[in-house]
Order: structure tokens, then C-alpha cells, then sequence
């Protein structure tokens, strides 16, 4: 029997996991699945068909995925379990993390004979129990097709390159997300305070080259209606795109307007609050032109 373990039952890693408990239902395998607060495991096995156990028992998997807010959470977790881990396993992080610790990660869990592959993905909390994530993997090419048959939350899994490659891949995804949605509020707060309609503002900008997911569903689902619906910290975001400024710097590139909204993104986390909704990040927007986006 196919053994598949989950660690992290978080907004992603509970539908995440249900996804691969429903594929272990159709093959005959198993999930276990582990969370810090161990309520929420034993909560996950009674509606999805997993079962909890003890972060020790995770090493009896042949596959471990992990989806925890920052690769320190991870290096914490892999201090934990690795004296329980057998060769030959393979670890799938998901977590959108730093590409330095995919590196460090591997190295050492290819000591004990586990395989690491970073492994982040796309498509929010909607993707996640629709199962058609974007999956970005990290890791040499015979790892990574080993492994994409077991991704069952997965619409789409890329191998974009070596080790820290996805970490990269997902840090500038969320930068762009972070710009986007940073200067459509710029823009609408300034047509807001002339007193243009913004849902009309809108119609027109997502018919047009202005448009982005910011435009298109965040802000008209989220902002625009107040609801700002938390289903990914404003917090997280910050940290991403943090990690891509890391990225630039580690290429001795070039990116001022990502430093800039990086600056932002943080400042709007600690005055806003990181628990808030990404979407909250307009609020700063809005407090800066006295003039709410809706
Ligand atoms: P959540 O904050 O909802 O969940 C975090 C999970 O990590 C919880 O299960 C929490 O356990 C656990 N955790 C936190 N710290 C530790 C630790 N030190 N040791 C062990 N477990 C820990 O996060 P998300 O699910 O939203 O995000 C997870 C990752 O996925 C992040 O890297 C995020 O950037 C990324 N992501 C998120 C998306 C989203 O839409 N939310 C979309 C795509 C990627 P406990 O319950 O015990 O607190």
C-alpha cells in the first residue's frame, strides 16, 4: 500500500491534502497527515478519510509533502522528523519558500537518502480544493517526473529547474501579484477621488491592456465589496516578495520598483495587520489618498 504524508494543514494544506486522500481512496493508498496543533489533524481525518498520527510516523511515507508558512518552519520541522526518515524517500515542500534553504534542505536530506524538491504552489485556497494548482518544481528532471504522478492537487506541474528554481519561480510570481494589485489601487484611488465610478473604471480596464488578476477578481471580488475574505495573509505576501529581492540580489540585478513595493508590502503588513487578506495591502492605498477603493 502506497503511503503518502502531509505535514501542514494551513488554508492550502487542508484541501491539498484532501485532494491526495481522495486520489489514495481511487489506488488503494493512504494519507496520513500531522499539523502543530494536532486538533486539526484528527479534524482532517474525520472528514477527509486521512489519518493522524505523530510527526515520528510521517517517515513511514514514501512521500511527505509539507506546505508551512516559511522555509524556517520547514528547516524546524526537518530538525524534528529527520531521525525517522528512511532512504529513499522523497520530501515535496510546497511552502512558497527561500531558495537558499531548498539548497541547504536537500544537502542535508540527502544524507539521510531523502530527496527534497521544492515544490511551491499557485492558485490560492479556490485552486487548491478545485485540485488544479499550479504546481513550479525545483530538482533534477528524473526527481521531479518520479514524483508528478503523485501530485493530486495539481492542474498544471512545471519543472522550471534545479533545486530553488521553483522557490524563485513562485518569490516573482507573488512580487508581480504585490505590483499589480499595488498600482491598480494607486490608479483607482486616484479615479475614486475624481469622483469616476470605480466598478465602471473597471469594465473599462479589464477590457483593455490594463488589466491583470488584481483587476480582473481580486479587487472587484474583494476590495470593491469590502470583504477582503482571508484566505492568504497579507503577512505572506510581504515574505515573498521579500524572497524575490533576495532573488535580484543574488543575481547582482536590477528591480527598484519591486523595492519599492516590497518597502510597501511590508509596511502595510505591520500598520494593516500580516493576518489580514493579501487584498488588504490597498487599505495602506487607501489611507495614504483618503479615499476608499469601492
Ligand atoms: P496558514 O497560515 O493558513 O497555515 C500555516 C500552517 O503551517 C498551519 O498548519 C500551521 O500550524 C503550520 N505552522 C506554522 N508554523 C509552524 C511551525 N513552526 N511548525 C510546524 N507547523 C507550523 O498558511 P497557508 O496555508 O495560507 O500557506 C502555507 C504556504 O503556502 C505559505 O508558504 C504560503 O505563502 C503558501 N501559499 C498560500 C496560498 C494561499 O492562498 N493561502 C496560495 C499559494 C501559496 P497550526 O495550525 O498549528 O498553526
Amino acid at each position: 500500500m502506497k503511503t503518502a504524508a502531509f505535514l501542514g494543514l494551513g488554508a492550502m494544506g487542508v484541501p491539498m491534502a484532501a485532494a491526495l486522500a481522495r486520489r489514495a481512496a481511487e489506488t488503494g493508498g493512504r494519507v496520513l497527515v500531522w499539523n502543530r496543533h494536532a486538533d486539526k489533524a484528527q479534524a482532517h481525518a474525520a472528514e477527509y478519510g486521512t489519518q493522524a498520527a505523530a510527526l515520528e510516523d510521517m517517515g513511514q511515507a514514501g512521500v511527505i509533502f509539507s506546505c508551512l508558512p516559511t522555509s524556517a518552519d520547514v528547516d524546524e520541522v526537518i530538525g524534528q522528523l529527520e531521525g525517522h526518515l528512511n532512504p529513499g524517500t522523497v520530501w515535496v515542500d510546497c511552502t512558497s519558500g527561500h531558495p537558499d534553504a531548498a539548497q541547504s534542505q536537500r544537502a542535508r536530506l540527502l544524507t539521510r537518502g531523502v530527496r527534497l524538491l521544492d515544490a511551491p504552489v499557485s492558485g490560492g485556497v479556490s485552486g487548491a480544493v478545485a485540485a488544479t494548482l499550479t504546481v513550479m518544481l525545483g530538482g533534477p528532471a528524473d526527481e521531479v517526473e518520479a514524483v508528478r504522478g503523485e501530485l493530486a492537487f495539481a492542474g498544471k506541474a512545471v519543472h522550471v529547474g534545479d533545486t530553488g528554481a521553483g522557490f524563485a519561480v513562485k518569490a516573482v510570481n507573488n512580487a508581480l501579484l504585490a505590483v499589480n494589485l499595488w498600482a491598480a489601487g494607486e490608479g483607482l484611488a486616484a479615479l475614486g477621488r475624481g469622483g469616476v465610478d470605480l466598478g465602471a473604471a473597471l469594465t473599462v480596464i479589464n477590457a483593455s491592456s490594463g488589466r491583470s488578476n488584481a483587476t480582473e477578481h481580486l479587487i472587484p471580488a474583494r476590495v470593491l465589496t469590502r470583504a477582503f475574505p482571508p484566505t492568504f495573509g497579507l503577512g505572506l505576501l510581504a515574505k515573498d516578495i521579500g524572497i524575490a529581492l533576495d532573488v535580484v540580489g543574488g543575481v547582482r540585478g536590477s528591480a527598484p520598483v519591486l523595492a519599492q513595493v516590497a518597502a510597501l508590502t511590508r509596511a502595510a503588513a505591520q500598520m494593516i495587520g500580516p493576518d489580514e487578506d493579501h487584498t488588504a495591502l490597498l487599505k495602506l492605498v487607501e489611507q495614504m489618498n483618503a479615499q476608499e477603493i469601492k
